[in-house]
């Protein structure tokens, strides 16, 4: 595609006859090719659109290297683009970006994920959205209710002032009395998701539990080059040093879909979900794998870790992995490893061996964004299948239900993270369910506590037993609407 001449003739074109930058004219050609392809009718043609937009991304980042769009992002910018890959709102939330909007991005997308652990806003599904907001436009957003004021005119404007003093009075934190316990006394455990150590901070300030989930993989996505022993070592030792004793457990990298960094030469699959992704690439991978490893080891050897496998499948997946843990860790034999060892249950067919695999782990992590997406074939990146990615539904409350249970009887701490685990309207269901270990993104936290506080553990029990005989995701949402809603 890079030699061909078309191509690269009218990106000439765009440059020498309509002034554009390089960047553009890469955009609009790209665009271009898209759109046709995508208008073409013919099934392969529009399988291989996303390849063109690919390629036309991959040139436009080759073409702005990070300094020169460093010099250019002034303060207080909002971001405007059609799309963002993870990495991109990693820029640009480092040079200082104060919030996003975007026409495409899934709410449970790793793009919206990192901005709610930057605590920035991002607004999505705005279709046209470059087209619709004139560059340099004072804009202000209300993410909470997914407002944007575009050049506020005089009668928007007493709106807008009152929303910029609300931002202005902070957010009231929790007093440290309450606790994450059940208006019955039941004492539940919350931790933190976070992707980036100083995420960690918020441990204190929450008096949460500790990290239920740390995202290595966006470790690597905003860097030009792989992280060393040493230097994984270093970072994990910051978010050490934030947590005291508290209870730290890390996953190894997820990278393949989205997540990739740019220098990665990792294959770009057909369908990412279904690919090359988590533990199956880093099994492939030991450039990347054994360094990791060796610097959870060293920090396993000053304190407690648990170390989590990401996207387990099958038990031959685990098998094959404890091996070449144990290995690149330095230890005959799986009792050796000086760290706990768990398993994200994030594909259905890891869950459905749940039983087989409890003996095995240590402690499991339920990935609720995955295992949603996968039980159910819903892109959970994409919002034309958002209203399928549904963990009310009766499948999948189920299916946690059975997970819970065997946790429990096997002794095994079972954690649900993920944005869903997070949505304060799961947290009843998920109790009733038998989950006890909740890891959140911040910015869930305290509404996830406060909710806690005003349920019992009896209560959602009965109502989650009758959860489980209904038929639909309808009836459920109804159910939980009026009886689990958070008021
Ligand atoms: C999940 O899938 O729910 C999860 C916690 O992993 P991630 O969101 O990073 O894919
Ligand atoms: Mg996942």
């Amino acid at each position: 595609m890079l030699r061909d001449q078309k191509f690269l003739s009218s990106i000439e074109t765009e440059i020498r006859q309509n002034g554009r930058s390089a960047e553009s004219a890469v955009a609009r050609v790209v665009k271009e090719i898209f759109a046709n392809l995508m208008g073409s009718g013919i099934p392969l043609a529009q399988d291989k659109s996303h390849d063109i937009l690919d390629i036309g991304r991959r040139l436009v980042t080759c073409l702005s290297p990070t300094g020169s769009v460093e010099e250019s992002l002034g303060e207080h910018r909002i971001i405007v683009a059609s799309s963002l890959t993870p990495s991109e709102l990693v820029r640009f939330a480092k040079l200082g970006a104060v919030g996003f909007v975007t026409e495409t991005c899934g709410a449970k997308s790793h793009t919206a994920i990192l901005a709610r652990g930057f605590g920035l806003p991002l607004i999505t599904g705005i279709p046209e959205v470059q087209d619709r907001i004139p560059e340099e436009a004072e804009i202000v957003l209300d993410a909470d209710s997914g407002l944007i004021f575009v050049n506020p005119n005089e009668t928007e404007k007493p709106r807008v002032t009152e929303l910029l003093d609300q931002i202005r009075i902070p957010k009231e934190p929790l007093p440290e009395t309450q606790i994450p316990r059940t208006k019955d006394g039941e004492d539940i455990t919350v931790l933190l998701n976070i992707s980036a150590p100083e995420e960690a901070d918020a441990v204190s300030r929450f008096h949460a539990a500790g990290i239920g989930l740390f995202r290595t993989e966006f470790l690597y996505i905003d860097r030009e080059n792989w992280l060393t022993e040493e230097e994984s070592f270093e970072i994990y030792q910051q978010v050490a040093e934030r947590l005291d004793n508290l209870e730290l457990n890390v996953r190894l990298v997820d990278f393949g879909a989205e997540k990739s960094p740019a220098y990665a030469d990792i294959p770009i699959n057909r369908n990412p979900s279904l690919g090359l992704r988590g533990i199956r690439l880093l099994m492939q991978r030991e450039d990347i794998f054994r360094p990791q490893v060796a610097a959870l080891t060293k920090l396993a050897k000053v304190r407690p870790i648990t170390v989590h496998v990401p996207m387990l499948d099958t038990l031959d997946s685990w098998d094959a992995t404890v091996e070449k843990i144990c290995r690149f860790s330095g230890c005959r034999r799986r009792s050796d490893l000086p760290f706990k060892l768990g398993a994200m249950i994030e594909v259905p067919s890891a869950a459905l061996m749940i039983e087989q695999l409890a003996p095995e782990v240590d402690a499991f992590s339920i990935g609720l964004n995955d295992l949603t997406q996968y039980l159910l074939a819903a892109d959970r990146d994409d919002e034309v299948v958002g209203s399928f990615h549904d963990a009310m539904q009766p499948a999948v409350l189920r299916l946690i239900r059975q997970l819970a249970e065997t946790a429990d009887r096997h002794q095994r701490p079972m954690t649900i993270c993920g944005e869903l685990a997070g949505d304060p309207h799961l947290t009843g269901l998920m109790l009733g369910l038998g989950i006890r270990r909740f890891s959140v993104s911040r910015s869930n936290y305290q509404d996830v506590v406060r909710i806690l506080n005003r349920l019992s553990l009896a209560e959602c029990r009965q109502i989650a037993s009758r959860i489980l005989q209904m038929r639909t995701g309808a009836e459920v949402r109804d159910f939980v609407s009026h009886n689990l809603f958070p008021k």
